[in-house]
């Protein structure tokens, strides 16, 4: 698995419009998970680097150019950030795989191009943002304006760490905020690269910040930072709370992206071999570490054991490999706990009485990394652990059931409200079985697709607010009504 080219620069923190190192001195080393080895030393912020970071961003939003500059302008500079993202598309997707552990496949096929998208798709909302006139009384002139919040902080997991920079930035900046970036310290390489390539398109200082730290100092100290006017999170649900309870004390506005136990059901009358894809997808791409992943597997009893024995001959046949090799399709988990994390869940769910179709165990490449193979549980009752809980990793869950109703109902016996999957030919089925569907997405034939123009989030437990599309836009501004009387 040796990784020939060039060695990864160390990453500063990216305060002002210029790369520099902690006030303290302090930096943290960043790990390959599929070698187990070191990449590089990355600046650790701390509390006086957020400080630093929310006085420039308050001042280049309350005086600086951005948020004045007309949106036309704006919508340049972001375009040419997506531009600058796929110019350097090789080395970010690389800085991604060594940091996380994903196939290159997928951060340099998929991933990038998300950023890219977001960046271009959202500048144009630069120049898109209207208001209302509102016919109050002829005697008055009465309209709506859309203004920007100010200073927004995003904090992002490690599990798509340059995706979730586009998901949060690229909409915030389009209507004029400042934004400060805290990824995941798992995985804070790419953030970094993307906030560097901000400065060569243009963005002015103090507009884009980049803080890599952890979350509970760097991360903590946003959340309570009076400098800022929302936090915008994706992650686990235990920290979303905590977070929600913090930017109480300070009004902050919050939306949280929490995760998921996604069903995705397959009626017997569905193409089977596509579902069979789907289900597949669904679960092992990403690792399975993907907030939306169908991680419960809903078969309708009469094709179940067909259905289940061409998914576990598909499992089977998936092997963890060296992340770098473009042929890959199946990485190392994001480290060592992660890895645990799952291999315990494995465990719970046989000893609750769930049956091992495929895989379950470590399975090391080169001797090396955090790998674990394609996994598949079948037997599940609804009411399992490993039906309730989020595994975040390669690990499905499979669960019969008798009728559309039953499908419904155990699909939303569940805290979580991400996403779900349909799978059948029958088009007013596949209406109406989503219409009763507790989920932010509905997927019918198809799982796991996204696009900057759609939005994403979650129902229940799975959070509230919205990234993508022209929700998201809405949600990092503020409405101004006008009064005016013209008599
Ligand atoms: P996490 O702890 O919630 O981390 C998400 C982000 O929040 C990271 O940047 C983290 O920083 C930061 N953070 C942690 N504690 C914080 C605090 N007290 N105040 C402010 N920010 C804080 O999630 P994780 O540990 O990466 O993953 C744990 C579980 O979360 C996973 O197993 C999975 O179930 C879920 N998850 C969900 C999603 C999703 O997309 N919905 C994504 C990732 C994980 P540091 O990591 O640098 O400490
Ligand atoms: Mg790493």
């Amino acid at each position: 698995m040796a990784d020939t080219l060039a060695p990864v620069k160390p990453a500063k923190l990216i305060i002002n419009g210029e790369a520099v190192d902690a006030v303290s001195g302090e930096t943290f080393t960043t790990f390959n998970p599929a070698t187990e080895e070191p990449i590089c030393a990355v600046a650790k912020a701390g509390p006086e680097d957020v400080d630093r970071a929310v006085k420039a961003a308050r001042a280049a939003f309350e005086t600086g150019p951005w948020p004045r500059m007309r949106p036309a302008e704006r919508q340049r500079i972001l375009w040419k950030l997506g531009d600058l993202v796929l110019e350097h598309a090789d080395e970010i997707a690389r800085l991604e795989t060594l940091d996380n552990g994903k196939p290159i496949f997928e951060s340099r096929q998929i991933d990038i191009h998300t950023v890219a998208g977001c960046f271009h798709y959202f500048s144009g909302w630069a120049t898109k943002l209207t208001g209302d006139t509102i016919p109050v009384n002829p005697a008055w002139f009465t309209y709506t304006v859309r203004e920007p919040l100010g200073v927004v902080g995003a904090i992002i997991p490690w599990n798509f760490p340059m995706i979730m920079v586009g998901w949060k930035a690229a909409p915030a900046l389009a209507v004029g905020n400042c934004v400060i970036v805290k990824p995941a310290a798992e995985t804070p390489l790419s953030a970094v690269r993307i906030g560097e390539l901000a400065l060569e398109a243009g963005l002015p200082p103090g507009v884009l910040n980049i803080l890599p730290g952890p979350g509970s100092t760097a991360g903590a100290a946003l959340v309570r930072h009076p400098g800022v006017d929302k936090i915008t999170f994706t992650g686990s649900t235990e920290v979303g709370k905590q977070i929600m309870r913090e930017a109480a004390s300070s009004v902050k506005k919050v939306t949280l992206e929490l995760g998921g136990k996604s069903p995705n059901i397959v009626f017997a009358d569905a193409d089977l071999e596509a579902a069979v894809r789907g289900a597949y997808n669904g679960i092992f791409y990403g690792k399975g570490e993907v907030c939306a992943a169908g991680s419960r597997l809903l078969v309708e009893k009469s094709v179940h054991d067909e259905f289940l024995a061409k998914l576990v001959e598909r499992a089977r046949r998936l092997q963890p490999a060296d992340p770098l090799d473009p042929k890959t399709r199946l990485g190392s988990l994001v480290n060592e706990t992660q890895m645990k994390k799952v291999l315990g869940y494995v465990e719970v769910g046989v000893g609750e009485g769930a049956k091992l179709a495929a895989g379950g165990s470590r399975q090391p490449v080169n001797g090396k990394g955090w790998f674990i193979q394609a996994t598949v549980l079948s037997g599940v009752d609804n009411r399992m652990r490993v039906a309730q809980e989020e595994i975040f990793g390669p690990v499905l869950s499979v669960i019969p059931f008798e009728d559309a109703d039953d499908a419904v109902a155990k699909a939303n016996d569940i805290f979580y409200g991400l996403a779900a999957g349909v799978w059948t030919r029958d088009v007013k089925k596949a209406h109406a079985v989503s219409r009763r569907l507790a989920a932010g997405t509905v997927w019918i034939n198809m799982y796991n697709f996204y696009d900057p123009g759609m939005p994403f989030g979650g129902f229940k437990g799975s959070g509230f607010g919205r990234d993508l599309g022209a929700e998201s836009v809405r949600e990092y501004t503020q409405v101004k009504s006008v009064w005016m009387n013209m008599e």
